[in-house]
């Protein structure tokens, strides 16, 4: 049974027990939520994962992608970027190899960390087909579903999977006569090609009820793909992006009451002012499923920067309601991300979705902390509790400081220094400490 079916039953789960602890939230809060479908925790039946929930009234999480492009496979830098990606602080990963045995690599990445795993099945449904038969327009259908149910058995924990790309879709974005951005999503541009060179249906969104009765063996999250999603500003909150989004709603109802754990896909390219119109739209359509954000990257004309773009747009989208976010690395539109880059975007995406948190949850303590470490030159628990203690640390001591008391900064005018003691011993009556 899924953890949607067992909390329909009033089983408090050890999953939900996690959560629940982990978030400091009552136990039958969580329970209530995972079973209407306002919270996931992604595991798998056959991989133990860490434990993990996405949804409302949760912190925000952050995911970060890696894999082999068919350019760089380097299965050894992308069991780096895995750890790296760890390390830093994201809470799950997907692995979007389409280079190279995309089935060893998943399982190497598998061995390497315990988050959960996150695929995009038709990623090496299309690969496979095009080193097999020479072209992603001749996937046989059974290919795909042979790899969705061996991705679940291997332990993926949840897949992005286009189901919202159908017949009518294509027909709103062909009428809509313009994409500055065109289609960004290699899945949704695949499916595309394949649906027009068969002149058929997506089987995805045909047979929506097979892909929920897959998942919801395994207890795999599925989430509801963004095939259609902006890939420029120009684009964003298109017709085609909503007609797609309001599919996916639609399933995300279905899957649900399926009893498989769904969420759904968010965009992409978007201009700060369409962000909340976006999340409301998402939510009120869905039943409150948790909303996985792409970036949002918020300007085009930042590449080596995207990073930055996508953490504003993301802590925008955490205070109004976003569950969980995709990183976007410097390299984004130019290139594979290396080591370096994924470190950069697990970091930019963990500050946006704390700056999101502080709003959403009113999760401000840890920033009280730091100000006052700040404030008492205390330098150890300001490195104990900045977000990328590390790089806090390089930046102090590459350069030497003529009192170890204060930085270089203002030396020996140190306001802090100055005023050494003045506010300890005042506290806002409204602070409890
Ligand atoms: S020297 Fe300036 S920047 Fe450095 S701790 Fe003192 S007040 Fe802050």
């Amino acid at each position: 049974m899924t953890q949607i079916e067992r909390a329909l039953k009033g089983e408090i789960t050890e999953e939900a027990k996690s959560v629940a602890q982990d978030e400091k939230l009552d136990v039958n809060v969580v329970r209530r939520r995972v079973a209407s479908g306002k919270i996931v925790i992604p595991s798998n039946t056959k991989r133990k994962v860490k434990i993990v929930g996405i949804g409302k009234g949760l912190r925000t999480k952050v995911n970060a992608s890696i894999g082999t492009s068919t350019d760089i496979i380097d299965p050894a830098m992308e069991i780096e970027k895995a750890k790296a990606a760890g390390h830093y602080g994201a809470d799950t990963i997907m692995d979007l190899s389409v280079g190279g045995n995309i089935s060893e690599i998943r399982r190497a990445v598998m061995d390497a960390v315990t988050l959960p795993i996150g695929t995009v099945p038709l990623y090496e449904a299309f690969a496979v087909a095009a080193e097999r038969y020479g072209s992603v327009t001749k996937m046989p259908e059974e290919l795909l579903w042979e790899i969705i149910e061996r991705q679940c058995e291997e332990g993926v924990s949840f897949m992005a999977i286009h189901c919202g790309i159908n017949r009518l879709t294509l027909e709103v974005l062909k009428k809509q006569h313009y994409r500055y951005g065109g289609l960004v999503s290699k899945g949704g541009a695949c499916m595309v090609a394949w649906m027009q060179y068969n002149d058929k249906e997506n089987p995805l969104y045909a047979n929506f009820d097979r892909v929920a009765e897959i998942l919801r063996r395994h207890d795999v999250v599925l989430s509801l793909g963004n095939g259609f999603r902006a890939g420029a500003i120009h684009d964003a909150t298109d017709r085609v992006a909503i007609q797609e989004l309001i599919i996916n709603c639609e399933f995300a109802e279905t899957g649900r009451g399926m009893g498989c754990q769904t969420m759904v896909e968010g965009p992409g390219h978007i201009p700060i002012n369409e962000i909340e119109a976006n999340i409301i739209l998402a939510k009120k359509m869905s039943g409150e499923a948790p909303f996985y954000m792409l970036g949002p990257i918020t300007t085009d004309i930042a590449p080596g920067y995207d990073h930055i773009t996508s953490a504003i747009g993301a802590a925008i989208s955490a205070s109004y309601g976003v569950d969980f976010l995709c990183y976007v690395t410097p390299a984004e539109h130019l290139g594979l991300p290396f080591v370096e880059d994924v470190r950069e975007g697990v970091i930019a995406a963990k500050i946006a979705a704390h700056i999101g948190d502080m709003v959403k949850l009113s999760d401000t303590d840890r920033d009280k902390q730091i100000s006052k470490a700040r404030r008492n030159m205390d330098w150890n628990t300001q490195f104990d509790l900045a977000i990328d203690p590390q790089r806090a640390v390089e930046i102090r001591n590459k350069r030497k400081t003529s009192d170890e008391h204060s930085c270089t900064m203002c030396g020996k005018f140190c306001a802090n220094d100055m005023l050494q003691g003045m506010f300890e011993k005042h506290a806002r009556a409204t602070d409890k400490e």
